[in-house]
Parts: C-alpha cells; sequence; structure tokens
C-alpha cells in the first residue's frame, strides 16, 4: 500500500487541528493511502521547525512555495491566513497536488470560482474545511428532511455568535484584513454552508451589517480604520421558496461557540446547537397533543461514521474528531482520484452567498445570488 506525502501549511488553531486528524485518520478508518508527515510550512523557520515536531512531520520550512514544489509532497493542507488561500492553492493546482484548503476559500467571489474553475480542469481533488458538515447528526438531518419527515421546508433560522473579537484593544488579527476578514466571511460562512446543506440553494438575499468598533489598534499598535463586518443579520429566500434568517456575530458576550439552528417543515421541526453537537432535536406531529413535544436523538453508532471512534451510544464525538471525518473523506478520494465534498465549487458557491448578504448589506437591497 503506497502512501499519501503529507505537506502542511500553518501551525495555528486549524493546523494543529488538521496535524490531530492526520495523526488519528489511520487508526480510525481503513485507508486505501494512509497520510506520511512529509513537511511543514509556517511564517518562520522556528515556528515551523517547532510545530513540525510537535506533529511530528520529518522536514520543516519558512517557504510554503519550497513545500509545494517538493516531489514527495502529494497532497498540500492550507491553514494559513485567508488571504494566503488563494495564492497557495493556484500554486498547489498548478503543481499537481490535492488541496485541503481551510474556509473560507478565497476573499472574494472571483477568486473563489477561478480557484474552483482551475481545479476543475486540472483534475485536482480538493475540499474546504467546513467542518461542521462532517458531523454524523447533520446527515441524519438532512436525511430526515429528503425523507419528507417534517414535511415541506418552511423556513430555516440560524446563527453563529461567537465572543472572541469582543476586546476593542485587542492586538490585531488577520480576521480584521480586508481580504477576507470580517465575521460574515469567518462565521457566517459555516452556518450559510449548513444552509446549503441541509435546504438547498439559496437564490436571493437582504442584509444588514455593522462595524461596531470603526478603529481598533492596527498591526503597529497604531489606530487603524476596519472595514469588514462585526455582527451581520440576513433574510434568505431558497431557491425551493423556503424563508431564512441567519445571523453572524463576533462580539456575542457570553458566546463560545452558538453555532445553531432551527428548520421548520409543515410536519414537523428540526433543532440543533452545536453546545451539544452529539444531539438532534426532532419534533413531529404525534396522535397525542398531551405527549406531543420535541425528543432528542442521541449520536451513537448508527450515525456513520460514529461506531468508527466508539461503539458505545451517548459516549460523544469531539471538534477534532469532526475533522478526522473530513480527512477520512478526502483522502479517500485522493486515492481513488475522485472528487470530495465539499469541495472547492461548493465552497464557491457558499461563497456566492456571503458575497451577496456582504452586497446587499453595503447597498440596502435585495441582491441575486450568482454562481
Ligand atoms: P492562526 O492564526 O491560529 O494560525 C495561522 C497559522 O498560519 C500560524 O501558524 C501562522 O504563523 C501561519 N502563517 C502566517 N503566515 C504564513 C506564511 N506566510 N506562510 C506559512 N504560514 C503562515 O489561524 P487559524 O485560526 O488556525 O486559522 C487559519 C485558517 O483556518 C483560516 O483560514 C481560518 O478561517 C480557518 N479556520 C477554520 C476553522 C474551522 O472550524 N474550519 C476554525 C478556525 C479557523
Amino acid at each position: 500500500m503506497s502512501e499519501l506525502g503529507i505537506g502542511l501549511i500553518g501551525s495555528g488553531f486549524m493546523g494543529a487541528s488538521h496535524a490531530f486528524a492526520l495523526a488519528a485518520v489511520g487508526q480510525v478508518f481503513n485507508l486505501p493511502r494512509r497520510p506520511r508527515l512529509e513537511i511543514l510550512a509556517d511564517a518562520t523557520e522556528d515556528l515551523a521547525s517547532q510545530a513540525a515536531r510537535r506533529f511530528g512531520f520529518a522536514r520543516a520550512t519558512a517557504d510554503w512555495q519550497t513545500l509545494i514544489a517538493d516531489p514527495a509532497v502529494d497532497v498540500v493542507h492550507i491553514t494559513a491566513p485567508n488571504r494566503f488561500h488563494v495564492p497557495m492553492a493556484k500554486a498547489a493546482i498548478a503543481a499537481g497536488k490535492a488541496v485541503h484548503c481551510e474556509k473560507p476559500l478565497a476573499a472574494s467571489l472571483a477568486e473563489a470560482m477561478d480557484l474552483a474553475d482551475l481545479a476543475e480542469a486540472a483534475g485536482t481533488t480538493t475540499i474546504v474545511g467546513f467542518n461542521y458538515l462532517k458531523n454524523p447528526i447533520q446527515m441524519l438531518a438532512r436525511d430526515l428532511i429528503a425523507a419528507g419527515e417534517i414535511g415541506d421546508i418552511v423556513s430555516f433560522r440560524g446563527i453563529h455568535a461567537e465572543d472572541y473579537m469582543r476586546d476593542p484593544d485587542a492586538p490585531w488579527s488577520w480576521r480584521l484584513d480586508p481580504a477576507g476578514g470580517g465575521a460574515t466571511m469567518d462565521l457566517g460562512s459555516h452556518i450559510v454552508s449548513l444552509a446549503r446543506f441541509l435546504i438547498g440553494d439559496i437564490a436571493r438575499v437582504s442584509a444588514h451589517a455593522t462595524t461596531v468598533f470603526p478603529t481598533r489598534p492596527g498591526p503597529d499598535g497604531k489606530s487603524r480604520e476596519i472595514t469588514v463586518d462585526d455582527q451581520c443579520h440576513a433574510l434568505l429566500e431558497f431557491a425551493d421558496g423556503a424563508s431564512g434568517a441567519i445571523q453572524a456575530n463576533w462580539l456575542a458576550a457570553g458566546q463560545t461557540m452558538q453555532l445553531a439552528y432551527e428548520i421548520i417543515g409543515t410536519k414537523g421541526s428540526i433543532g440543533f446547537t452545536q453546545a451539544r453537537f452529539n444531539e438532534l432535536r426532532l419534533y413531529r406531529d404525534g396522535p397525542d397533543q398531551k405527549t406531543s413535544g420535541f425528543r432528542t436523538i442521541t449520536a451513537g453508532p448508527a450515525h456513520e461514521p460514529y461506531a468508527a471512534f466508539c461503539p458505545a451510544p451517548g459516549h460523544q464525538l469531539g471538534f477534532n474528531d469532526l475533522k478526522t471525518i473530513e480527512m477520512r473523506d478526502f483522502l479517500t478520494a485522493v486515492a481513488a482520484g475522485d472528487t470530495a465534498f465539499p469541495d472547492f465549487r461548493e465552497a464557491a458557491r457558499i461563497e456566492a452567498v456571503v458575497d451577496a448578504i456582504l452586497t446587499a448589506a453595503e447597498e440596502r437591497r435585495w441582491v441575486k445570488v450568482l454562481g
């Protein structure tokens, strides 16, 4: 069995999560080709060599182009800040490498579409890190909806709110960079990915977005004007007529990870919150008003691929397990020369919704979603 040589660019929050998943994936799943941790790149030699040692990579470099050109690298993982995604992914596609890129795919819709076109033309296997789609309970929700268990979908209400940008004096973060920053790009893209996964295409949007802190300390410590949004509310019109509302907010005091939705159908409802992500709440009309109400379904071996991690129901998956499922899907597709989900095309469609939301907020009008 041959191996797949891995190159990882970036060793922060997501770099560590990819490294965790790369270490676990061959043990949890029976892969056709196991990953071999070849080379890690970061912004400096020090950062790269420390992380390479910690994650178990054989070599380290401060030059991501060297990593991409390395003949021992078959697969490139991009976990660097958003403004690097396009040049790194373009170079990896041109070098004939499979690409696992973190979200959002690009800073603009045009660049995201361009990357999707390039990857398809080159026959490159790609995936983008919308890891919450890999929760087995989301597949259950999708199957229940597809089977008509809650009837025709009437509405989707979703939120992704956290509080990590609450402090107006906090040190500069690339998340404030106009090239790919902002709450809607950073958090809103996740709830949009779920809305598309569960309900389908979004046709039109309107939105209101605000920058609550118009200045923050820049990278040099001096006050800098902020142009990206801190919070956004959007109304959605799905292609099949369902109605939606979503919120992205990174100033949400007290909320460390509120990714949640409620879906209402003509015969029932589904509710989910990431805070209890091993559970799905399901309401279906029953014969008896006295005992009707939501019931909670707990994730277990019946929900593929939970059993690969644990034979006992209710013992719960964790955040990095979702990344490990994402890694399985990606590396299996790479070995077979197949497409993976969500690939660059799906990520570009998610970006089209984010782009329409930001345009709608700026121009204060309903905007058709392109793509
Ligand atoms: P981070 O700031 O923790 O890490 C970024 C890493 O990239 C650091 O190691 C940094 O030194 C490195 N880096 C910076 N410039 C570089 C360069 N020129 N060459 C090589 N490495 C460089 O950021 P993060 O939170 O890990 O976010 C990284 C990406 O992951 C972003 O695109 C973000 O949107 C995404 N993200 C996804 C999720 C998710 O749930 N899927 C969660 C958080 C972040």
